[in-house]
């Protein structure tokens, strides 16, 4: 389980701050510039937001996916299956 007080929580909050710093100190007079600061805020918040959701989940509801396989090269055989749960939740793969 996420912290919220773990190092990509710390940053993604304060890309968040200053994005949201960066869009109150523009003039509304200029929309091109307005928007595009409320813009980089509104992304900004969205992964918070999607951090937040992955740090309180419990991951109640997960499906196990398995990339990769079995390959055969030079004789010997390279196996990269990777098996991971994901959860269906909060997006949170592990
Ligand atoms: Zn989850």
């Amino acid at each position: 389980m996420t912290n919220l007080n773990d190092p990509p929580m710390n940053e993604v909050r304060a890309t968040m701050i200053a994005a949201l710093h960066d869009f109150c100190s523009c003039s509304i007079y200029d929309k091109e510039e307005y928007s595009a600061r409320l813009q980089t805020y509104l992304e900004a918040w969205e992964e918070y937001e999607r951090l937040f959701a992955q740090a309180v989940c419990p991951h109640l509801h997960t499906v196990d996916e398995t990339t990769g396989g079995m390959h055969f090269a030079g004789g010997d055989v390279i196996d990269d299956i990777v098996e991971k749960a994901h959860c269906l939740d909060c997006g949170k793969d592990f």
